[in-house]
């Protein structure tokens, strides 16, 4: 093995999103040493480089507060959490101004004011517009400008904790990991650790996001992190084009009004979701669209003719991805309705990682959690388009604060070394390996489990119970055999063995939650059940080693905003026979 660099800072920043770069920045700010590390490179990686729409609420009222929280807590099915809320609409709209100081070109009116939109998930609250890529090269720069240490290209892999145990009783005390082309090890020591390895994706290519597989997620609950959420990670989307392509712009082109339509041009999502219609979350487009289909009415198409050409015009701005699809496969959205093919993973859909406070705590001394890592709290079950990277961007500016804080007043907690020897092997038995067994292997094996259609669209307890079963074969027999013959394959093979573990903890979410809510549907409890389920499933590692399940109440009695009445609701997804 290469003799690891060691490297000491007061605070570490593991991933470079939006909620990374900001917690650095705002760290740097208040005077401490702070390295991000990132495993590709800044502003090049990461769900945060398809963001078109960010949700922006400017200073409200106490009055108007209540009516912009309402609009997610009732999108989130009463799960959301209040106090979070509370939060991001009261400093997000400073944290906007400041992104807008550095630089970052948003949409505005003629008048130079910011140009307010209306996105997925939301008819009170507003979003604004700008390509995300451009955000982030942005905060690269600022970044470098204020002398925080980025290294690039460095994958970490796992937490140090100051009584070298997993989980923890002790605090946090660094990280390891390992240059992507090199295989160079990294020993980092620090007083606080924030996590925003973004969120829980395959490596299965049916959507165009890659290379965050829940890293992030493994070794903060292998350190003694709660996850929280974990039960709505299914990730659907439909936006493969006319066979061809696929773009990122979802929010935005439900934002300007694109309908859904099945093959006989008829508007089907009212009937899908009668509150929301063709403003619904991803999961029940997709699902709407698979149910047209399923019964003789599809293909679909998501039809843009009747849209205002200045919105068409800003989308095609915002989501230079599906303008440069357009233009190479010579297709014009102003004439044609877009053929749109659904797909669905075990993926995060709108929840499904840690558990964090208020400051972006979690419950592990000296780890913080910004953005989609966890467990997205204002949203959870929601259905919000544009909320994630603004909780990201506010997360991440309170992550900093706090962990500036933390940092100024202790020293280095300690690293004990039997526990640094064994996670460094860990990382790196893969090179030593012979054998043929390789990470796409392993992705392929995932695939097959995991995107069966019985289990992905119709769950119960048998279906579900079968596939954690078959995950658990992929991580007992699989996982250990991966051989990884240079760094690359390295990254590949250490990113399935997240994800397999992820997934076999949303297996376990997906039995707990006994009901059907958001992304959430069991044909064995085919409703949304308000009388017992208003909970939160949370997920951490027992000190046996095996994981360990509690289902705290979600506070209402606190909270300003109370459902009128607890029922169960149907759910509106028809099962065929041969499913139930
Ligand atoms: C197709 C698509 C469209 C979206 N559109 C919008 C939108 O319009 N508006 C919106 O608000 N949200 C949108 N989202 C949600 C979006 O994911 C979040 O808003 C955004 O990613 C938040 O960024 P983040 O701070 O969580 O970091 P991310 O952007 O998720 O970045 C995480 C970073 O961590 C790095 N990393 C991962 N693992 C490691 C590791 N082990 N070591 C080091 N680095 C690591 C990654 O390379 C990546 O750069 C969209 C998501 C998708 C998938």
């Amino acid at each position: 093995m290469k003799q690891p660099t060691e490297l000491r800072t007061d605070v570490l920043v593991i991933g470079g999103g939006i909620g990374g770069c900001r917690a650095a920045l705002r760290a740097r700010q208040l005077g401490c040493d702070v390295i991000l590390t990132e495993k590709a490179v800044v502003g090049r990686a990461g769900p945060m480089t398809f963001v078109h729409s960010q949700f922006a609420p400017w200073p409200l009222t106490d009055e108007e507060k209540l009516v912009w929280m309402r609009e997610f807590v009732q999108a989130s099915n009463y799960l959301a959490d209040q106090e979070w809320l509370d939060v991001l609409l009261a400093e997000a709209p400073s944290r906007i101004d400041e992104l807008a100081e550095m630089g970052v070109p948003y949409e505005r009116d003629a008048d130079g004011r910011l140009k307010y939109t209306t996105s997925r998930g939301h008819k009170v609250g507003k979003t604004i517009n700008v390509d995300g890529r451009v955000v982030m090269e942005i905060l690269r720069r600022e970044l470098r400008r204020h002398g925080v240490r980025l290294l690039e290209k460095v994958m970490m892999t796992d937490l140090l904790t100051s009584d070298g145990q997993y989980p923890t009783l002790g605090e946090v005390s660094g990280a390891v990991g390992f240059h992507v082309r090199t295989g160079e090890p990294f020993v980092i020591r620090s007083k606080a650790v924030i996590l925003n390895t973004g969120p829980l994706y395959p490596k299965i290519h049916f959507s165009y996001i890659d290379g965050v597989t829940g890293e992030g997620h493994r070794m903060a609950y292998r350190a003694g992190a709660e996850l929280a959420g974990m039960e709505f990670t299914q990730y659907a989307s439909w936006s493969y084009w006319e066979d061809t392509f696929s773009s990122p712009g979802q929010a935005k082109i439900q934002g300007i009004g694109a309908k859904f339509i099945n093959a006989h041009g008829e508007e089907f999502m009212w009937r899908y979701d009668p509150e929301w219609g063709n403003l619904s979350s991803l999961y029940r487009v997709a699902r709407a669209i698979i149910t047209e289909n399923m019964e003789g009415r599809g293909p679909c198409y998501v039809d843009f003719r009747h849209c205002r050409e200045e919105d068409i015009e800003m989308l095609l701005r915002v989501v230079p991805t599906l303008d440069l699809g357009l233009r190479e496969f010579g297709i014009d959205l102003r004439k044609q309705p877009l053929k749109t093919t659904p797909f669905m993973a075990i993926g995060m859909g709108t929840s499904g990682g840690l558990r964090v406070d208020t400051w972006s705590r979690t419950n592990v001394s000296g780890l913080y959690a910004v953005g989609t890592c966890t467990c997205l709290p204002v949203i959870m079950s929601g259905n919000s388009g544009s909320g994630h990277s603004t909780f990201s961007n506010v997360g991440g500016y309170r992550a900093g604060e706090d962990a500036a804080r933390r940092a100024q007043r202790m020293k280095h907690p300690p690293v004990k070394e039997p526990q640094l020897e064994a996670v460094l092997a860990e990382m790196l038995a893969p090179l030593d390996r012979r054998g043929n067994t390789r990470p796409a292997d392993v992705w392929a094996a995932i695939g097959d489990v995991t995107c069966e259609s019985t289990f992905a669209l119709f769950k119960n307890a048998e279906r579900i119970d079968r596939t954690r079963r078959l995950v658990n074969e992929i991580k007992t027999y699989l996982l250990p055999r991966m051989s990884a013959p240079d760094p690359h394959e390295l990254v590949k093979a250490l990113e399935a063995r997240s994800y397999v573990e992820m997934v076999e903890l949303c297996c376990l979410a997906y039995g707990t939650r006994e009901e059907s809510r958001g992304e959430h549907f069991r044909v064995d409890f085919p409703y949304q059940d308000d009388i017992d389920w208003l909970r939160w499933v949370v997920i951490k590692l027992a000190s046996h080693g095996e994981p360990e399940i509690s289902t705290p109440e979600v506070p209402l009695d606190r909270y300003p905003i109370k459902p009128d009445k607890r029922e169960r609701k149907p759910s509106p997804f028809p099962v065929p026979e041969e499913y139930r």
